[in-house]
């Protein structure tokens, strides 16, 4: 079976494996089959995008030490030309800060070693909040003109981290048992992060995912809505503890574990 009979109907979910440890690429082929994805394994940079280009593909998974071409540039390329979902791998936890820093454009990042399950369900949380490409048929749903395509592209289920309870269905947001109004731009903002808590979430994917990836402007926009949103939200909004700042990366919303 190809990856592009594995985006038809009661097919698979296609998946680009970059990949240049053979025990990495045995284990995944086999863990991520049993799970419904159809894994295409490419063992270099140059090989990956080759096949990348070559059919369709609903996500790939990158690792960042690839030969002949690193996982950063490989990501970059994809990038000029798709909004596939991308989760970089790295040989450390230690390595992923770096890379995040990098801004290279990937939705996700795990460290090895992973557990198969954990890496699952990044893969499902990355499909479910990307949009797939124009061409691509799938259970995802399609943006609609004129409906926010952020908003449109992430599940309408009500999220909970903590105190913090976001429905996006019915636009309600609940801060320790008090219902908080938000305008539309926190709200989307919120939600991006409530449903990366945890992680830290680069400027760029949140631009992106909230106002759009072909949003040009001032980035200080983001900063003025983290504020006006910590303004409703935090306790103490001179001392943010549910969202704060990595210095040179991005936001994170924490874990009630976390803090
Ligand atoms: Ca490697």
């Amino acid at each position: 079976m190809t990856a592009s009979d594995a985006t038809g109907p009661g097919g698979g979910i296609a998946v680009l494996l970059a990949e240049d440890e053979e025990s990495f690429v045995d284990a995944l082929v086999v863990g991520l089959g049993r799970e419904g994805f159809v894994v295409t394994v490419a063992r270099d940079g140059i090989e990956a995008l080759e096949r990348f280009d070559a059919t369709p593909f609903d996500l790939v998974l990158l690792d960042v030490m690839l030969p002949k071409m690193s996982g950063l540039d490989v990501c970059r390329t994809i990038r000029t030309r798709s909004n596939v979902p991308i989760i970089m791998v790295t040989a450390r936890s230690t390595e992923i800060d770096t890379v995040v820093g990098l801004e290279v454009g990937a939705d996700d990042y795990v460290s090895k070693p992973y557990r198969m399950r954990e890496l699952v369900s990044r893969m499902r949380a990355v499909l479910r909040r990307v949009p797939r490409d124009p061409g691509h048929t799938g259970e995802v749903p399609r943006v609609t003109p004129g409906s926010a395509p952020v908003l449109a592209a992430v599940p309408d289920t009500v999220v909970t981290v903590g105190d913090v309870r976001l429905d996006p269905e019915r636009h309600e947001c609940t801060v320790r048992g008090r219902e908080v109004p938000l305008p539309l731009k926190e709200f989307e903002l919120l939600h991006q992060l409530l449903l990366n808590a945890g992680r830290v979430m680069t400027r760029d994917s949140l631009i992106d995912r909230v106002w759009g990836s072909d949003y040009v402007g001032d980035t200080k926009t983001l900063d003025v809505h983290i504020k006006r949103l910590r303004g409703r939200i935090e306790e103490d909004p001179s001392r943010p503890q549910l969202i704060t700042t990595i210095r040179g990366l991005g936001y994170r919303f924490e874990t009630p574990r976390g803090r």
